[in-house]
C-alpha cells in the first residue's frame, strides 16, 4: 500500500515536522500543505516547514531544539549536522509546583488478579529469588538453580519461577564510600520486591564485604507469615566448615529453596484493584517517533493509572533533564520539586565527574531515527509521565513510598533503570521502542511497545503493543492508551503472557554503583 506523503508536527508553533512514510520521502514531493521537499528525507526525520534563518531557533514540541548553524530553506531536511544544541537550563530560578491543576476523575472498578503479600504489596507474579551477596557466588548459585527448575519447581505447581539475582557488586568496592548506599540498597530492595512473596534466602561467600547482615540487617524484611516475629536471615554460606565438596553447597541451596517453595506454592491470585499496580515506564533504542506515538500513549496510560489510585514511576534523568523546568511546575509541593532539582544536580556533578554532560546520552541509532540530540531526545521521552501531577520523588535505589506519579531518579541506561525500578518496588514494566530491542527481565513481566508499525511487523513475536497506529493514522493516543492499559491487567493477572516472557528473554540487573571500586 502506497501511503500519501505524511508530516507529523507534535505543536503547532513548530517550525518542523517529522516524516512519517515508511521508507522516507523524496525530493520533489508535495506535502499536503503543498509544500515541496527540496531533500530527500528519511523517515522520522525531520523537514523545515518555513525557512530557517542562521541562529534562528529550530522548534519542535514548542521547545527549541536547537539553533540553524546556517540558512535552511522550507522543504529541506533538518539533521543534527545543521542543529547547534542548546545550553543545559539552569538549575536555579525554577518554576516551582506552579501548575497546581485540578485532579482528574477517578477511574474506579478496574481490578486484576494479584499476590496479596503480608506486607499488603501486590504481586503479579509468584517468583523464588535468590539474593547474592557477592559475584563469585553466582555460578554455584546457577548451578543449584538450573536443578532446582528441573527438579523441585515441577512439585510446586504454583509456583512460576525460580531466579538468581546475579550482580556484579559485594567485593572489591570500596564499601564504606558514601555512595555505596545506591547498590547495597538497590540490592536490599530488590529482594523485597512484591513479586518475591517476603520469601528471601541467601547466597553468601563468606569473605565478601558485602556481608549478608549489612545487605539484610535485622528488621529490613518485612514479617513474612503469621509467626508474629521477623522471620531469621536464610542464608547459605558456601566457605561455612559444613560444606565438604561442591555437591555439599548444592544440595544447601537445594534444601533452603525447597523451604521456600513450599511457602510460596500455597500463594493464590486474589482480585485486588488496580491501584495495586506499580508500573515502571521507560524507553530504550528510541527513534524520532517514540516521542510521537508509543510515548504519548504510555502518558495516556499513566494518566489512567493515576486516575485508578496505581503507582507509576518514570526515570532515566539524562532524559528528563532538559525538561527540569516542566517538571518542577507539575511538582504537587515545593518540596517535591527541590527533590527532583537535588536529584538532578547530584546527577550533573556525577557527569561532570566524568567529563561529559547530559549530550552523551544520544546513541547513533538515535540519530539515524531521526533525534538530533538529547533536547529533542527528552522532550520525546518526559510525554512518557502524561499530565499528571508529581507527588514523589526517589533516589536511586529507594523504595517507593506512596501511590500516584514518581520521579524516580535513574540513569538513562535501560538495564540500570530497570533494575533500580524493580528496586523500587514495581511489579509491571512498560518499555517503548522505535529501533527495536528484544529487552525482558526475569523478575517481572516487561510489555514492550513498538513505535512504528513497520517494527512491529519484523518484530511480530517480540512486541506487545503497535503504537505505530497512531501515525498510520488508523488509531489515536487515547486508543492505544486503552488498549495498554487493558493488556497491563491481563498480564498483571497472569492471563497473557508477554513475548519476553513467551521466549524467556531475560536481561542481566546491572547495579548502578557511582562510589569507587578497589
Ligand atoms: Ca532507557
Amino acid at each position: 500500500m502506497t501511503q500519501a506523503p505524511l508530516t507529523i508536527a507534535m505543536h503547532e508553533a513548530d517550525n518542523v515536522a517529522i516524516v512519517a512514510n515508511l521508507g522516507g520521502l523524496p525530493a520533489g514531493t508535495v506535502l499536503a500543505c503543498g509544500l515541496v521537499l527540496r531533500d530527500t528525507v528519511p523517515q522520522g526525520h525531520k523537514v523545515a516547514l518555513l525557512d530557517l534563518p542562521a541562529g534562528g531557533v529550530v522548534r519542535r514540541y514548542d521547545v527549541p531544539i536547537g539553533y540553524a548553524l546556517k540558512d535552511i530553506a522550507a522543504g529541506s531536511w533538518v539533521h543534527e549536522r545543521l542543529l547547534q544544541m542548546p545550553q543545559a537550563r539552569g538549575l536555579e530560578g525554577l518554576p516551582i509546583a506552579t501548575e497546581q491543576r485540578a485532579p482528574q476523575a477517578p477511574l474506579q472498578g478496574y481490578t486484576f488478579e494479584g499476590y496479596r503479600n503480608a506486607d499488603g504489596s501486590v504481586g503479579t507474579r509468584n517468583i523464588l529469588a535468590i539474593t547474592q551477596t557477592v559475584q563469585c557466588v553466582a555460578g554455584v548459585t546457577d548451578f543449584a538453580v538450573q536443578r532446582i527448575k528441573s527438579e523441585l519447581l515441577p512439585k510446586y505447581r504454583n509456583v512460576d519461577d525460580v531466579v538468581a539475582l546475579e550482580h556484579g557488586y559485594g567485593c572489591g568496592v570500596a564499601i564504606d564510600a558514601p555512595d555505596a548506599v545506591v547498590p547495597i540498597r538497590t540490592l536490599r530492595n530488590i529482594s523485597l520486591n512484591p513479586n518475591f512473596g517476603g520469601e528471601v534466602m541467601v547466597v553468601s561467600l563468606g569473605c565478601e564485604k558485602l556481608q549478608p547482615e549489612r545487605l539484610l540487617p535485622p528488621g529490613s524484611i518485612p514479617i513474612a507469615d503469621q509467626r508474629g516475629a521477623a522471620p531469621d536471615l536464610d542464608v547459605v554460606c558456601l566457605q561455612d566448615d559444613a560444606h565438604v565438596g561442591f555437591m555439599s553447597m548444592v544440595d544447601s541451596i537445594m534444601r533452603q529453596a525447597e523451604e521456600h517453595l513450599r511457602r510460596l506454592d500455597v500463594r493464590r491470585r486474589e482480585t485486588v484493584p488496580a491501584s495495586e499496580l506499580v508500573v515502571g515506564v521507560q524507553c530504550g533504542g528510541s527513534d524520532a517517533f517514540s516521542g510521537v506515538t508509543a510515548n504519548p500513549a504510555v502518558g495516556y496510560c499513566s494518566d489512567l493509572l493515576v486516575r485508578a489510585g496505581a503507582s507509576v514511576m518514570f526515570s532515566e534523568t539524562t532524559e528528563v533533564r532538559d525538561g527540569i523546568a516542566q517538571l518542577t511546575a507539575r511538582a504537587s509541593t515545593p518540596e517535591v520539586a527541590e527533590a527532583m532539582i537535588r536529584e538532578m544536580a547530584w546527577y550533573d556533578a556525577y557527569l561532570q565527574r566524568g567529563s561529559v554532560d547530559r549530550s552523551a546520552n544520544t546513541t547513533p541509532g538515535n540519530k539515524k531515527g531521526g533525534l538530533s540530540n538529547i533536547v529533542e531526545k527528552a522532550m520525546g521521552s518526559i510525554v512518557k509521565s502524561g499530565s499528571s501531577t508529581i507527588t514523589g520523588v526517589l533516589a536511586p535505589g529507594e523504595k517507593l513510598r506512596q501511590k500516584g506519579l514518581t520521579y524516580a531518579a535513574t540513569p538513562a541506561s535501560d538495564f540500570i533503570c530497570g533494575t533500580l525500578q524493580l528496586a523500587a518496588g514495581m511489579n509491571l514494566h512498560v518499555f517503548t521502542t522505535g529501533r527495536g530491542t528484544p529487552y525482558g527481565l526475569a523478575q517481572v513481566p516487561v510489555i514492550k511497545v513498538a513505535t512504528r508499525t513497520d517494527l512491529a511487523r519484523r518484530w511480530h513475536d517480540l512486541m506487545d503493543v503497535n503504537a505505530g497506529k497512531i501515525a498510520d493514522g488508523t488509531a489515536s493516543i487515547e486508543d492505544v492508551g486503552w488498549e495498554l492499559f487493558q493488556l497491563m491487567l491481563d498480564v498483571a493477572s497472569g492471563r497473557k503472557k508477554t513475548w519476553a516472557e513467551q521466549w524467556k528473554l531475560h536481561n542481566a540487573l546491572v547495579l548502578f554503583n557511582p562510589a569507587p571500586v578497589t
